[in-house]
């Protein structure tokens, strides 16, 4: 583990009392302490910064819209930024998504779109349609609302009585299935998705309001990618019981997985509503938002309003982030660079698993790549939770100035997967130099549990 660091007392608290160097700057992917550590920034933090730090025309741009105006309550004035924000979020949607409504972060992004799911149903006369059925293990936020939709139980579990708790269906984890050796991937993934036609049924159809997914799994399932065939079945039996489809982009939006959505990578399943965050502002200002079409918003601003809201909504300095950020992921081509950086990191990532046989599974697509540990590939048992790897792992990066960011894999109990997620402007040198620190780290953790390297 490495050394504690030695810094005065805080008043901050967060999630334990872990204690980290204090960040001084950034720089492309890398992020120097005060004391000139530079750090690789292998994760983009919680997989946000997606364009790099301290990119000088977004900074710019932002200075330029300080300069002017810093906050505008979108109920006294509109301003240019969201304006224009709005119209380029719009432009990149799938289908008829072109209403955007802006927020603060991921949960809320999430909370926007029940809300609004909800409101269009009370206003088209399916009162009567509330639930909202989502995935074991998923991950939508941590706002009470975005938890009710959250299979995680480490999570969710000491909230339980204080929520209604949401209908879940397994995600489709086929590299699990004790049947893969002998039923075919897209048979596999499309009883996944009878699982949500059985769920709706059980429910009662005319009760179900939505399913949200995240396309593309995220820090719950570690980059799971679904199987052939698995979202197009969704959305055919979304449409059969006249369920909403709502798409968790708030990690896989923005370039991350080599397209600007997940949803492009399927668009014979298009989404009725998308949430975005994370790298849509890219860690510049905290931003997110909600899609969705015409069909469903107008309803609801007919009967009266969108009862939801944020005061931070449609902020000029953010939007002026979030519109600097997608000129700069167009001008630099960074979604064709996380499919080409991404196709070579996870062919490194892959050789690694010839080296520790422990790590049983490499996953992803584009740049949202994770690896996962485990006794062996045969096997696909999770390592003793004792040997507490999805912390000791990060620490020996860390140590080696490697960020990466895990998380345990099975509904947040058991197992443990690593994603490896730098930002999209990661070049082939740095491609090296993130391996050989995870190489570093691989050794001094199979050193230390025993586990088995090949030569
Ligand atoms: N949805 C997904 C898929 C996420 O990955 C996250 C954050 O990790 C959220 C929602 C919540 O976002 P935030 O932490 O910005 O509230």
């Amino acid at each position: 583990m490495s050394e504690p660091v030695a810094r005065p007392p805080s008043h901050l608290f967060y999630q334990s009392r872990q204690r980290r160097p204090l960040l001084d700057r950034g720089e492309g992917v890398y992020l120097y302490d005060v004391e000139g550590n530079a750090y690789l920034d292998g994760s983009s933090g919680a997989m946000v910064s997606n364009i790099g730090h301290s990119n000088p025309r977004v900074i710019e741009a932002m200075r330029r819209q300080i300069e002017k105006a810093t906050f505008g309550y979108r109920l006294h004035f509109e301003n240019e930024p969201a304006e224009m924000l709005a119209a380029e979020t719009a432009k990149r949607m799938p289908g008829d998504l072109d209403r955007i409504f802006f927020v603060s972060g991921g949960s809320e992004a999430v909370e926007s779109c029940l809300k609004l799911a909800r409101q269009y149903a009370i206003a088209v006369g399916q009162a009567q349609r509330w639930k909202v059925i989502s995935r074991f293990p998923s991950y939508h936020g941590s706002t009470l609302g975005a938890l009710s939709v959250t299979g995680m139980a480490s999570m969710t579990a000491p909230f339980a009585p204080m929520m209604r708790e949401m209908p879940k269906i397994p995600a489709p984890t086929c590299y699990l299935d004790p049947d893969r050796d002998e039923t075919s991937l897209e048979e596999r993934g499309l009883r996944y998705a009878e699982a949500l036609r059985e769920q709706i049924r059980r429910e009662g159809a005319d009760t179900v309001l939505a399913f949200i997914v995240e396309p593309i799994g995220g820090a719950s399932t570690g980059a799971l990618v679904p199987p052939p065939g698995y979202l197009k079945r969704i959305r055919e039996i979304c449409d059969e019981f006249g369920v909403l489809l709502i798409y968790d982009e708030v990690m896989t939006g923005a370039g991350r997985t080599g397209k600007f959505l997940g949803a492009d990578h399927w668009p014979e399943a298009a989404p009725d509503i998308i949430a975005m965050s994370k790298g849509f502002a890219a860690g510049y200002a905290p931003l997110g938002a909600m899609a969705a079409p015409k069909r469903l918003v107008e309803p609801v601003l007919d009967k009266g309003g969108f009862i939801h809201g944020y005061t931070y909504a449609g902020n000029p300095m953010a939007c002026a982030a979030g519109l600097a950020v997608l000129g700069e992921i167009d001008r630099l081509d960074l979604v064709g660079a996380a499919e080409r950086q991404g196709a070579t990191l996870k062919a490194r990532l892959q050789a690694l698993q010839q080296r520790y046989p422990f790590i049983i599974d490499v996953r992803g697509e584009g740049l949202l790549l994770a690896f996962e540990l485990g006794r062996d590939r045969e096997s696909m048992a999770p390592l003793p939770k004792e040997m507490n790897g999805f912390v000791e792992l990060v620490e020996e990066a860390y140590k080696r100035k490697l960020i990466l960011y895990s998380r345990r894999t099975r509904g947040g109990v058991d197992g443990e997967h690593f994603l490896v997620c730098p930002p999209l402007i990661v070049t082939d040198e740095q491609i090296d130099e993130i391996i050989e620190k995870l190489s570093g780290a691989l050794d001094a953790f199979a050193d230390r549990h025993d586990l088995p390297r090949a030569a």
